[in-house]
C-alpha cells in the first residue's frame, strides 16, 4: 500500500473533559491553591490531549495550542508586548502579570459572557489594574484579549512557552507541530493606543522575535510549524498582503529547513487566494467546511510542491460527518497531487466544540447518534486517514456506520415538522411589516400607555441572587418541588413589582427570576432544540458556555413566558413589559443544524416567537421587548456577505414582532457599542423603542443615530451595569442632557445599559432610585 496520509487537528479543546482547567484556575485565583497545582493540572491536560490524538492516529499533533487563558494573550506575552502599567520591564512574565492582563487586579469581570467591561487606562492604585479589552475571535463565541500597541513598540522574546511545550511533548514521546498565531494576524487583531497609528507598521520589529522562535524550534527538532493567519479569510488591503509576503519570505530565508503550514479558517481565501498561494510556505490549510467551493480554484493554481491541508471535519459544529461523501471529494485530489502532498484535517481548532460525546448524559441515544464532539472528530479524521492510506476497504464498517448515521438523521421524523415547513413557505412580505408606520403607531401607543416624557424602564432581569440560584438548583435536583419553587418565584416577582412601583419606574419588568439563561429558557420550551449536560465550550478564560443544539424544525408547543408576565401584570396598574429573546440571538448562541439554511432556521424561530408575542398581546401585555444582543456578532466576516445576512436577520426580527396592533409597543435591546456600520439595519428592524449601551462611551455612540436620524424612540443606557458602582443623579442627568443634544426629548427613554442579573440589590436599588430622580429632573425642565 501507499505511504500513510498525514492527519492533523489544528488544536484541541484545552478546558478538559470535565472543565478541569476551570476548576484549577478558579482555585488558583481564589488563593486556595498555588501556581504549582495549576501548572500540574495544565500539564496533565496537555499530556492527555497529546495521548488522545496520538492514539487516534493523528500524525500532525499540535503543541502550544494549550493556554492558561487565551492564545492571543500568550502571543502578546511571548513577544513581550505588555502595555506599560503592569510593572513588567523585560525577561520572563510572571503569572501575576499574565493574569493581571487577562482579568485586571480587582477580579471585577464582565457581566455577561458576551462582552468586555474594561476601560483602558490600566491605572494602578486604589482602582487596581484593568484587564486588556476582550473581543470575539472572528465569528466565534470565543473571546480573545486584544493586544495593545504603541508607536515605537519594542518586541522581545519574553516567554519560551511555545518551545517549552514542544519539548514537553517530545519528552513524553510525541513529536508535535507547534502552533503560533501568525505575526500579521496578531498585529491586525491588536489596537493602537496612539491615534492614527497602524500596528501593522510594527511588523519589522516583530519578525525577528518570530524567527528566533522558529530557529529555536528547529534546533529542538521541529520539522513542521503551524502558523495561523485567519486574516486571510477577511477583507484585507494591499498593505496587509504585503506584510504577509514580507513575513513569510523572511521566515523562509531565516529558517529554510523548517516547514511552515500556513492556516486560514472560518471562510474562503477569496480574493486573498493568489497572495496565499504565492507565499513561500510548505503547506497551506483550507477550511472546506465553511468554503468547500474554494477547493477547485486552489487546485488549479497551487504550485505542485505545496502540501494542501484539507479542513474537512467541522471544528465549528457538532454534527457527525458524512465520511464517504468527504472521501468522494478528496480521493481525486490525492490521486492528482500525491499522498505526500495532502493532509486531512479539522477545519479549524477543535476548541470550538465540546470535548467528548461519550461523557454526555443529557441527550437521548438517537440524537447522540447524529453528533460528534472533539473526541469523535478525532476518530473521524483517523478513519479518513486510513481510508486514504489503505483504501476504503480498510475501514468499511466505519464508513458504513457514518453513512447510516447521516441517513438516519435525514430520515428521522424528529427533524421534520410538516406544519412548520408549510407555514414557512406561506410567509408573505406583509407578515414582516407592521400594519402602520411608526408615526401612526406612536399615537396609538401614547394613547394606550400615557407615559410621561423621559419614561423610565429597565432591560429585564433583576439580580439573580444566591437565593434565586440556590432555589433553582434545589428544584433541578428535585429537592424543591414545583409548588415550592413556583411559590418562591412568585414572591420574588411580586417583591420586584412592588419595589418598582415604589420607586416610580414607568414601564415595569417581572425580573426574569425564573430564567437560567436568556437562550436556554426559551430553547427548553421549543421543539427542535436539545440541551446537553456536558457540552461545554470555552468562551473566555475559565468561562464556558453550553450552546444548545438546534437539530430539527423549531416550533412552540405552548406559551413560554405568558404566565409569568401576566402574573406580574396582575399585581400592578403600570404596564409590565413582556420579555423575549429574539430569533437571531436564539440562532447565534446555538449549534445550528447544517441541513437547512441559517436564514430558514432563523425564520422558524421567528414564527414561534411571533405566536408568543401574539399570546402576550392577547393576555393584555401592551409592551413587549424582543432582545437581540447577538445581531451584530452574526455579521459575516466578509463585507460582501453583510447585506444578505442583514436582510434575513432583519426580516426574522420583523416576522417575530409585526403581528401586533399599532397600540402594542415593541422594544428591542442590544448591548454593545458599535452601531455605525449596521445602523440602517437597526432602523429597518422598526422596533418602536430600542435600548442600547451608551453610558461608558458618554453617549458618543449615539452619534450614529443622529447622522442616520433614527426615527423611533431610543433608550441610551445611563447606568453602566458592568461595574459595581452606583452612578449619581447628577451623572445620569448629565448623560441625559448629552442625549438630549443629539435626540428629540420625546424620543428618549431612561434605562440602564443592560440587564441587572449579575449585579447586587445593594447597588441596583440606589442606582435605579437615582435613575428615576434624573429622569424626573429632566422632565421638570421640559415641562417647565
Ligand atoms: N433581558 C435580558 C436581561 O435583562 C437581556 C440580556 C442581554 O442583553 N444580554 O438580562
Ligand atoms: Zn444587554
Amino acid at each position: 500500500m501507499s505511504a500513510s496520509v498525514l492527519v492533523a487537528t489544528l488544536g484541541a479543546p484545552r478546558i478538559g473533559p470535565r472543565r478541569e482547567l476551570k476548576a484549577a484556575l478558579e482555585s488558583y485565583w481564589s488563593g486556595k491553591t498555588g501556581s504549582d497545582a495549576l501548572l500540574e493540572v495544565a500539564a496533565g491536560l496537555r499530556g492527555a490531549n497529546w495521548a488522545r490524538q496520538h492514539a487516534a492516529g493523528i500524525t500532525h499533533i499540535p503543541s502550544n495550542d494549550f493556554s492558561l487563558y487565551d492564545q492571543v494573550l500568550d502571543t502578546t506575552v511571548t513577544v513581550g508586548a505588555i502595555p506599560a502599567g503592569y510593572g513588567w520591564k523585560d525577561g520572563a512574565v510572571s503569572h501575576e502579570t499574565y493574569f493581571a492582563l487577562a482579568r485586571g487586579t480587582q477580579g471585577e469581570q464582565t457581566c455577561c459572557t458576551h462582552k468586555s467591561a474594561n476601560d483602558h487606562a490600566h491605572t494602578n492604585g486604589a482602582a487596581g489594574l484593568s484587564a486588556l479589552e476582550m473581543t470575539k475571535w472572528f465569528d466565534t463565541n470565543y473571546h480573545y484579549l486584544v493586544p495593545e500597541f504603541v508607536r515605537g513598540q519594542a518586541f522581545e522574546l519574553a516567554s519560551t512557552k511555545v518551545i517549552d511545550e514542544f519539548r514537553e511533548a517530545k519528552a513524553l514521546g510525541y513529536h508535535t507541530r507547534p502552533v503560533l498565531v501568525g505575526p500579521v494576524t496578531f498585529l491586525k487583531l491588536g489596537k493602537s493606543r496612539d491615534e492614527h497609528f497602524d500596528p501593522l507598521l510594527l511588523l519589522p520589529g516583530l519578525l525577528p522575535v518570530y524567527t528566533e522562535i522558529l530557529r529555536r524550534l528547529a534546533a529542538h527538532g521541529a520539522d513542521w510549524v503551524q502558523i495561523d493567519e485567519p486574516v486571510l479569510a477577511l477583507d484585507i488591503d494591499d498593505a496587509t498582503r504585503a506584510a504577509l509576503r514580507a513575513a513569510y519570505e523572511m521566515f523562509a530565508r531565516a529558517v529554510p529547513g523548517l516547514k511552515i503550514q500556513l492556516t486560514s479558517y472560518f471562510g474562503p481565501l477569496g480574493d486573498n487566494r493568489a497572495t496565499a498561494l504565492a507565499l513561500p510556505v510548505a503547506g497551506l490549510h483550507l477550511d472546506l467546511t465553511r468554503a468547500s467551493e474554494q477547493l477547485d480554484g486552489v487546485l488549479k493554481e497551487a504550485p505542485a510542491g505545496l502540501v494542501l491541508s484539507l479542513g474537512v471535519i467541522d471544528g465549528r459544529n457538532v454534527w457527525r460527518a458524512n465520511l464517504p461523501a468527504i472521501l468522494d471529494r478528496i480521493e481525486p485530489v490525492m490521486a492528482k497531487r500525491g499522498t505526500d502532498h495532502l493532509i486531512v484535517s479539522s477545519s479549524c481548532s477543535l476548541l470550538h466544540v465540546p470535548f467528548d460525546l461519550a461523557l454526555e448524559t443529557g441527550l437521548d441515544e438517537e440524537l447522540k447518534g447524529w453528533l460528534a464532539f472533539a473526541a469523535q472528530k478525532l476518530d473521524e479524521l483517523s478513519i479518513l486517514g486510513r481510508a486514504l492510506s489503505s483504501g476504503r476497504g480498510a475501514v468499511k464498517e466505519e464508513l458504513a456506520a457514518s453513512q447510516a448515521a447521516v441517513d438516519a438523521r435525514k430520515a428521522s421524523p424528529r427533524i421534520h415538522n410538516a406544519a412548520v415547513a408549510a407555514r414557512l413557505a406561506a410567509v408573505k412580505p406583509e407578515d414582516a411589516r407592521r400594519a402602520h408606520a411608526f408615526s401612526e403607531r406612536r399615537k396609538a401607543q401614547n394613547e394606550a400607555l400615557r407615559l410621561p416624557v423621559f419614561p423610565t424602564t429597565t432591560i429585564g432581569s433583576f439580580p439573580q441572587t444566591g437565593e434565586v440560584r440556590k432555589a433553582r438548583a434545589a428544584h433541578t435536583r428535585g429537592e424543591l418541588d414545583n409548588a415550592g419553587y413556583d411559590a418562591f418565584l412568585r414572591r420574588e416577582t411580586a417583591n420586584a413589582i412592588r419595589w418598582q412601583e415604589e420607586i416610580g419606574i414607568d414601564v415595569l419588568v417581572h425580573g426574569e427570576f425564573e430564567r437560567n439563561d436568556m437562550v436556554q429558557y426559551f430553547g427548553e420550551r421549543l421543539d427542535g432544540y436539545a440541551f446537553t449536560r456536558t457540552g461545554w465550550v470555552q468562551s473566555y478564560g475559565s468561562r464556558c458556555v453550553r450552546p444548545p443544539v438546534i437539530y430539527g424544525d423549531v416550533s412552540r408547543p405552548e406559551a413560554m413566558s405568558v404566565a409569568w408576565t401576566t402574573y406580574a401584570q396582575s399585581l400592578t396598574d403600570k404596564p409590565v413589559k413582556g420579555m423575549l429573546t429574539g430569533p437571531i440571538t436564539m440562532l447565534q448562541w446555538s449549534f445550528v443544524r447544517d441541513d437547512l439554511s441559517r436564514a430558514d432556521v432563523c425564520r422558524q424561530i421567528a414564527l414561534a416567537l411571533r405566536d408568543e408575542v401574539s399570546d402576550l398581546e392577547r393576555a393584555g401585555i401592551s409592551v413587549i421587548q424582543i432582545d437581540e444582543p447577538a445581531i451584530r456578532e452574526g455579521l459575516p466576516l466578509r463585507k460582501a456577505d453583510w447585506a444578505h445576512y442583514l436582510d434575513w436577520a432583519v426580516e426574522s426580527f420583523r416576522l417575530s414582532s409585526s403581528g401586533v396592533r399599532d397600540a402594542t409597543q415593541i422594544h428591542t435591546h442590544m448591548c454593545y457599542s458599535e452601531f455605525n456600520d449596521i445602523i440602517d439595519a437597526i432602523g429597518a428592524m422598526d422596533a418602536d423603542v430600542i435600548s442600547i449601551e451608551t453610558s461608558r462611551s458618554k453617549m458618543e455612540l449615539l452619534d450614529a443615530f443622529i447622522t442616520y436620524r433614527y426615527p423611533n424612540e431610543i433608550g441610551p443606557g445611563v447606568y453602566d451595569i458592568h461595574a459595581p458602582r452606583v452612578p449619581s443623579v447628577a451623572e445620569m442627568e448629565a448623560l441625559l442632557e448629552k442625549a438630549e443634544q443629539r435626540l428629540a426629548a420625546d424620543q428618549i427613554w431612561v434605562n440602564p445599559d443592560c440587564g441587572l442579573k449579575t449585579r447586587q440589590w445593594e447597588e441596583v436599588r440606589p442606582a435605579l432610585v437615582n435613575m428615576v430622580a434624573a429622569a424626573r429632573a429632566l422632565r421638570a425642565r421640559v415641562e417647565g
